[in-house]
């Protein structure tokens, strides 16, 4: 087992290996697989055979700056996707916590905290002064 290790190393030497977009794309390929097994229809074992392939590509590359302009890439979009994910859970987690009411004179947005009754709101930009129930 330790010589096939080291022929793997040697193997590996000079060339790309794993990275995010590796395991992203082999994430991709396993979901494929699976969902081949239900899905009867040829592509879907065909596009997971080809992002299996293409990982496999990426990772025995010698051209190592390209893949990790690939990567690069990726990671950037890949902060892109879940940055909207996680201002949506930030809004969801103020929407429990906080009321959001406007100014009904300014229309300024006003956060109030949940569940303290009927509360009277200063406007903190024009001064008017309004009653919501929080
Ligand atoms: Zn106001």
């Amino acid at each position: 087992m330790s010589r096939f290790r080291e022929r793997f190393a040697r193997f590996m030497v000079g060339r790309y290996g794993a990275d995010k977009l590796s395991q992203c794309l082999i994430g991709i390929s396993l979901v494929l697989v699976f969902a081949g097994l239900f899905a009867r229809n040829p592509w879907v074992d065909i596009l997971a055979f080809i992002f299996m392939a293409l990982c496999y590509f990426r990772m025995f590359s010698k051209n190592i700056g390209k893949r990790f302009e690939e990567n690069q890439k990726f990671e950037r979009l890949f902060f892109r996707i879940t940055e909207v994910f996680r201002k949506w859970r930030f809004k969801i987690q103020q929407m429990r916590q906080y009321h959001i009411y406007k100014c009904p004179s300014c229309s300024q947005k006003i956060r109030i905290p949940r569940g303290k009754g009927k509360v009277s709101i200063h406007c903190p930009k024009c001064g008017a002064d309004f009653i919501k129930k929080s």
